[in-house]
């Protein structure tokens, strides 16, 4: 290990959320300041914000550390930091720095946050493409979603005044804290973040293993935003998930629990983004896996290891489990990578969520070489009496 973090070092999470009086207050003052619509993603970070997923962020990027993020992959002070956490609008007539605004959630009619404007500015949005993304190509649902939301930022503090109806049920609907206490009551001094956005199959759980080999525990935490068509239902990943666990993990070794934020399919900065938020649910290694967070051919495949090379486990208080992607060999007959089988790639069969989904589809139950019996089954009884996966 190149560094030991363990749960003793953990740094302080923010916290957001109006109770009590100040929210009577808030509420009150709410009505007659200026509104300004948010969508369902954007709701989703003002609620990481006000929880600590995104600690030390207390509102929305500024100038200074969003242009420190872009150019150096670090807050203005130094802190490492990937992805760009900015309110973004077509335009901001009226608001200037010192205005209060009521953030309003627009999907569900209702307010979600408070934001003191701290400073309005614009942004170039090719060059985030480029420098965050690595594309310009609108073609990437990333790149695609951020250059949709404008090119003016207000930046401020945040304070959150309701939550947003979850994708998720309550039990697995965990901020930072409580997935923080859970670890602790478990004793845990080291744990494992898994980030997921599917089913487990063979491949995920060699991978899991791995880390679960190496530290006390694992926190498997499917990433759920809002769904496009073909993914896969929040219900059905994270029921799946309760199926692998309860037949081949040790239950008490290990944590399900969902993280609400849309993937911004930003490759090696996400993976960096991803495991700095593992941190802040208090994991001290997380898993960086092949393609991480990649979509299409847009990275290469151990871009999201590489990334890690710039800083320390220390300064990142996370360290991170650099991980060959996994697939099913037809002569070892089990779940190999490339570091450790010489077949090459005419024994190799990657396992892809296309092509489960094609199998389940067609009523046709995935191998045992690919996806526990179990999880098979249940798949193919979701499908029949219902949706596996979105959609629109
Ligand atoms: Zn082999």
């Amino acid at each position: 290990m190149p560094h030991a973090n363990t749960t003793a070092s953990r740094p302080p999470l923010v916290h957001l959320k109006l109770s009590g009086d100040a929210l009577g207050a808030a509420r009150q003052r709410m009505t007659s300041l200026p509104r300004l619509n948010i969508d369902r993603n954007v709701v989703l970070d003002v609620e990481k914000l006000a929880n600590g997923t995104f600690s030390p962020l207390t509102g929305f990027m500024g100038s200074a550390d969003y242009r420190s993020v872009l150019d150096e992959v670090r807050l203005a002070n130094g802190t490492p930091w990937s992805i760009p956490v900015i309110l973004q609008f077509h335009a901001a007539a009226g608001i200037t720095v010192g205005t209060e605004v009521l953030l309003w959630n627009e999907a569900e009619a209702a307010p979600s946050a408070l934001l003191q404007v701290s400073e309005v500015f614009g942004i170039d949005l090719l060059e985030q493409a480029r420098k965050v993304y690595g594309t310009e190509d609108q073609a990437h649902p990333g790149v695609k979603r951020m250059i949709s939301l404008g090119a003016v930022c207000l930046a401020g503090a945040i304070a959150l005044l309701g939550h947003s109806k979850s994708l998720i049920p309550a039990a697995y609907d965990k901020d930072p804290s409580e997935v923080r206490a859970e670890i602790d009551r478990r004793g845990w001094r080291t744990v494992t973040g898994f980030q997921t956005r599917n089913l487990g199959h063979k491949a995920h759980e060699h991978l899991q293993k791995i880390g679960l080999e190496l530290t006390d525990g694992l926190l498997i935490h499917p990433l759920i935003g809002w769904k496009k068509a073909g993914d896969m239902l929040p219900e059905v990943i994270l029921d799946g998930y309760e199926i692998l666990i309860e037949h081949y993990y040790p239950r008490d070794k290990v944590m399900l629990a969902g993280l609400t934020t849309a993937m911004r399919y930003a490759g090696p900065r996400e993976a960096l983004f991803h495991s700095i938020i593992r941190r802040n649910f208090g994991c001290t290694h997380f898993i960086v896996g092949r393609d991480h967070a990649g979509v299409g051919n847009y990275y290469e495949k151990y871009a999201g290891h590489r990334i890690f090379d710039r800083f320390s486990a220390a300064e990142l208080g996370i360290t991170p489990l650099r991980l060959h992607g996994p697939c099913y060999c037809s002569r070892c007959d089990e779940i190999v990578t490339e570091q450790i089988c010489p077949h090459g790639p005419d024994a190799w069969r990657d396992i892809s969520g296309t092509e489960v989904r094609a199998m389940i589809a067609r009523g046709e139950e995935p191998p045992a070489s690919i996806m526990r019996p179990e999880i098979a089954r249940f798949l193919i009884a979701r499908g029949r009496s219902g949706a596996v996966f979105f959609e629109e």
